[in-house]
């Protein structure tokens, strides 16, 4: 195997037996991006000099001895909505064309202290809003399974970059998907923390109540050491929760024995992908054959999960994003105008299609008069998806299912057709809604070759078991293992 197809707990073994320098590796990633990203576009922007420094600053500080961090040496890519200090920060629209953050994001923070190497900022949908980056205003990121497809979204670029071995870990956010479906479309693992895990300082927010971040891996074992990097009490964000980080891969590969699986009926229903159903179903019988109890379980109000998600979405949408005015934040027209023309055309010009019809659906959503009959009533409806969740937990461990109702899809496809782009996540929002945890992991491949993911679902701050439980089936299975040609 070459370095580059190699998982970031192997790259770190390889540095620690003195069979590859920090250098090396990433020079062999840098050549892969070069080599294929006009291709695949995962990147916003390549820090190829900022990589090449900090990979000969590791090597230095293993030479001498000193100790290092957790990651020590290891490329890893940006979500582009992660504030980088002096490298742009763009959410892929242009509104931020030309930011660059003072600070970094805690997330940022913690990836220096354990010593990784940034190589770039990932292409994503407009601040984090769609399913197949197609929403960005630079490019359109390719599918490394199939480049006539997209890969998901919002979090598209991060997913293709580790798919295609441009890196072999890297950043998302997930909203309502963003890091799952992604991860499922590409043939990755991917992890949505419950709300408050991880820090959501300096992320440009898009739904604060919904917005967590998560690492995008090759498997279970490297996504467990990126959440220990990352995760954990910040004062910067009053959101998080200080509560003791688990050590994920210390326990990773004990099973979990008298495994309850729960199974709601309303994830396989109308609108799932056969291929996709049968790939689940041959997954739950694997935790069957490894002992586990399937349960039928029933989240009832799961139906109303992709209404609510655009209601309450857009409604934080709308208020973060009136900061973007070109005059405190962002692009400035150069069309003269009064103030509120001023900010009326800096927006018009900055903010793209999907976004404005974003703000415009959470503004009307908040507005006097009809906040009430949208907005406190989505609230509400929130909180009975919360509940069904709390009963389904009382008689399950775990709750499985598909991530996404089919694999790729084409470029194209959706992309004119908001409400069917907006189904992509009708398995993944409740999650959010609910503020608990939610892994995908591959689990196969369609006939023509497109990759499958088994999303698993846990109550809050148990993901030290969901990772266990999500390498229980990984360690059976090779599916993890397949690179794309
Ligand atoms: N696809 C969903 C949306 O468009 C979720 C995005 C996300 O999780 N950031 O809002």
């Amino acid at each position: 195997m070459s370095l580059t197809e190699q998982t970031a707990t192997e790259l770190l073994a390889l540095q620690a037996a003195g069979k590859a320098s920090s250098a090396e590796i990433t020079g062999a990633f840098l050549k892969n991006i070069a080599e294929r990203d006009g291709t695949i576009q995962a990147f916003m922007r390549v820090d190829a000099d900022g990589a090449k420094a900090q990979a000969a600053a590791v090597d230095a500080k293993r030479k001498s001895g000193a100790k290092l961090g957790a990651l020590a040496g290891v490329p890893i890519a940006i979500k582009d909505v992660l504030c980088t200090k002096g490298l742009t920060t763009t959410c892929s629209s242009k509104i931020l064309e030309n930011f660059v953050p003072p600070y970094d994001a805690t997330v940022i923070a913690r990836l220096k202290a354990a010593d990784a190497v940034i190589v770039g900022k990932t292409n994503m949908d407009e601040f984090a809003m769609g399913s197949s980056t197609e929403n960005s205003a630079y490019k359109t990121t390719r599918n490394p399974w199939d480049t006539e497809r997209i890969p998901g979204g919002s979090s598209g670029g991060s997913a293709a970059a580790v798919a295609a071995c441009l890196a072999p870990v890297s950043l998302g956010t997930d909203t309502g998907g963003s890091i799952r479906q992604p991860a499922s479309l590409c043939g990755i693992v991917g992890i949505k923390p419950t709300y408050g895990r991880v820090s959501r300082y300096g992320m440009i927010a898009f739904a604060s109540s919904l917005d967590q971040i998560g690492p995008f891996t090759h498997d279970v074992t490297d996504n467990a050491l990126l959440m220990e990097i990352i995760s954990g009490h910040d004062p910067h964000d009053a959101t998080s929760i200080d509560r003791p980080v688990p050590a994920y891969t210390k326990t990773l590969n004990q099973k979990v024995e008298g495994l309850r699986i729960g199974v709601p009926k309303e994830f396989f229903g109308q609108g799932l992908d056969s291929e996709v159903e049968a790939a689940i179903r041959a997954a739950l019988k694997e935790y069957e054959k490894q002992g586990a109890k399937l349960v039928d379980v029933s989240l009832p109000h799961s139906n109303y999960a992709v209404a609510v998600y655009y209601i309450v979405a857009t409604a934080e949408a709308s208020s973060n994003l009136a900061r973007f005015d070109g005059m405190h934040y962002g692009h400035r027209t150069k069309q003269k105008a009064d103030l509120i023309g001023t900010y009326a055309k800096s927006r018009g010009e900055g903010f793209g299609k999907e976004v404005q019809r974003r703000i415009m659906l959470g503004t009307y959503a908040l507005s006097s008069g009809y906040k009430d009959a949208y907005y406190l009533k989505a609230l509400k409806v929130r909180r009975l998806i919360k509940n069904d969740f709390d009963s389904a937990f009382e008689k399950c461990d775990v709750i499985m299912g598909p991530t996404a109702p089919t694999a790729a899809f084409k470029k194209g496809e959706k992309s004119d057709d908001p409400l069917s782009m907006y189904l992509s996540d009708i398995y993944t929002i409740s999650c959010n809604l609910a503020g608990i945890a939610g892994i995908s992991i591959p689990c196969g491949f369609t006939k023509s070759n497109l990759p499958i993911g088994l999303q698993l679902l846990s109550p809050p701050f148990d993901e030290e078991r969901m990772l266990r439980i999500a390498r229980m089936y990984e360690a059976a299975t090779d599916w993890h293992t397949k690179r794309p040609k």
